[in-house]
């Protein structure tokens, strides 16, 4: 382990290294958005052609309603700082699925699905906004590219990189289906890692923050969620064990209330995106 670090710290000097929107995080980034999207894209493809899609009419555009309101704090943080090329090319779907699995997931590209597994826990418009601001928030911290740009280096150990990094390589494409594993019979993603996992709360609570959701709402969620116990799912895939994640949780409130208040104004209530503010009003 401590030569493949060695390897990957040779390799971040020499291949290129992005960081992470809000976090500021550097991370390996070998894999282009071109190529993710492409993979991520296929994949998607692939799986919603025979996911069974919710008949709840209700439960279905409230996911959607919270879905766009995510995808449109992401595009208006974005367009604010003057990122928005590290979101060309995504186009936001809105799924809910009948599955009894307690889980969700946002693919590269903005392609986010809930189950409906998972409602019972989110209970409400909020919940459904942290969980939902979660999912996007590994997207647009491209926890995916680094993931597979972390395999190839695994996998590139005495074989070459370059043989890897060359365009249509099949090995890419097998290290892109064991990131996504949607073309697995499981039907969910593969874990992130730990890191990942802190990094994706953290951009979630801003995001359900600029999108006009209270970020204190986390803390309930996930005290519900720790009471159903350990899962598979992608949500506890690495298990940060609850008691640290509600802590960590916390101590990030802060942050995700400063984007709150200086968009919604102090002591705005709950929604106040219902209100008639639109996204012209956002500044950063
Ligand atoms: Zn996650």
């Amino acid at each position: 382990m401590r030569k493949i670090l060695f390897v990957i710290s040779v390799i971040m000097g020499l291949y290129s290294c992005s960081s992470v929107p809000i976090t500021g995080r550097q991370q390996l980034s070998l894999v282009s958005d071109q190529e993710v999207l492409s993979l991520s894209l296929q994949q998607y493809g692939d799986y919603i052609k025979t996911a069974k899609k919710s008949t709840d009419k209700t439960a279905t555009a409230l996911v959607v309603k919270v879905g766009q309101k995510i995808a449109g704090a992401v595009e208006a943080y974005f367009k604010a700082t003057g990122q928005e090329a590290l979101i060309a090319g995504y186009q936001w779907e809105f799924n809910l699925i009948d599955d009894s699995q307690v889980n969700a997931f946002c693919m590269p590209g903005g392609k986010i699905v809930v189950y409906t597994g998972i409602l019972p826990y989110t209970k409400d418009e909020t919940g459904l906004a942290v969980v939902l601001g979660h999912e996007v928030g590994h997207a647009i911290a491209k926890h995916a590219n680094e993931r597979m740009s972390q395999q190839m280096i695994v996998q590139g150990v005495g074989t070459g990189v370059g043989a890897l990094l060359s365009k249509g390589s099949s090995t890419l494409q097998t290290i892109g289906s064991t990131v996504y594993g949607l073309g697995t019979e499981l039907g969910v993603m593969l874990p992130f890692n730990r890191k990942q996992e802190l990094e994706a709360d953290r951009l979630g609570l801003v995001l359900m923050a600029i999108a006009g959701y209270d970020p204190n709402a986390a803390i309930p969620f996930w005290e519900r969620m720790s009471q159903q116990g350990g899962s598979n799912m992608e949500l506890l895939s690495t298990h940060p064990s609850d008691a640290t994640r509600i802590a960590e949780i916390r101590k990030e409130i802060p942050e995700a209330m400063e984007y709150y208040n200086s968009i919604w104004g102090k002591g705005a209530t709950t929604n106040p995106a219902q209100n008639g503010k639109t996204s012209n009003d956002w500044h950063f």
